[in-house]
């Protein structure tokens, strides 16, 4: 599992200690979906910069099984807002960027090619970022996370700047690919709707700082076997 405890995280701001996060304790089974929902700036992005290993200086543990988290790892991918691809590479390149070091150029093609097909993107390779739409952007940040299987797939309110059907094409994506991948997921969104769909649980956040109190997981009652996707099928 996914394990949080006791952590604490301080910014300075404007030469001021601020206390973002306070005593937060989360843990989080392997496979599991969660949601994480509360208003801006109580520490959502924090906390996934955090367990994503962009983030330093925090006390607390974070850990992944039994490893700790101290920094960047391929067993934990994100995506963020925005697509954030490099507009000069290609689709292709812009995932191959994302894997860690493969020996052999023909594997790294193939895994590539793979991920590609995964977020339903298989003929754009070769395209540039800006030859796609938004949401096919966004699949490509999302194929980028994925390429090395990580066990942990944070993301960041990716579908924030996409359509309402786009928005919902790419809610079923990332439910079809949670069960092909089946990975820990924790997902940051301010659609309350989107939360309840897709999470096992729904976390809340609430005030800043947000402490341990503050933090109310809620247990969702719904169908846990991910060959079934039959919440999916009815909002077609
Ligand atoms: P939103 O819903 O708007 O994305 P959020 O819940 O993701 O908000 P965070 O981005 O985690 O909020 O920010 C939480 C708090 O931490 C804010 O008060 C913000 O000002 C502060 N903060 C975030 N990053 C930094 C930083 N790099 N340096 C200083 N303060 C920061
Ligand atoms: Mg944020």
């Amino acid at each position: 599992p996914l394990i949080i405890n006791n952590l604490n995280k301080t910014f300075q701001i404007a030469g001021k200690p601020v206390d973002v996060l306070k005593d937060i304790n989360l843990t989080v089974e392997p496979g599991e979906f969660i949601s994480i929902i509360g208003p801006s700036g109580c520490g959502k992005s924090t906390l996934l910069r955090l367990v994503v290993g962009l983030e330093r200086g925090f006390s607390g543990e974070i850990r992944l099984g039994e490893d700790w988290i101290e920094g960047p790892g391929l067993n934990r991918g994100m995506v963020f807002q925005e697509a954030r691809l490099y507009p000069w590479l290609t689709v292709e390149e812009n995932v191959l960027f994302g894997l860690g070091k493969e020996e052999n150029k023909q594997d790294k093609q193939r895994i590539v090619q793979e991920h590609l097909e995964l977020v339903g993107l298989a003929g754009f390779a070769k395209a540039y970022p800006h030859q796609l739409s938004g949401g096919m952007q966004q699949r490509v940040s999302i194929a980028r996370a994925l390429v090395n299987r990580p066990q942990v797939l944070l993301l960041d309110e990716p579908f924030g700047a996409l359509d309402a059907m786009t928005r919902i094409t790419m809610q079923q994506e990332i439910i079809r690919i949670w069960g092909a991948e089946k990975t820990t997921i924790l997902l940051v969104t301010h659609d309350i709707d989107e939360a309840i769909f897709l999470g096992d649980r729904v976390v809340v956040m609430s005030k800043l700082p947000a402490t341990a109190k503050s933090i109310i997981p809620v247990d969702l009652p719904r169908p846990r076997d991910r060959n079934s996707y039959e919440f999916v099928k009815i909002r077609k």
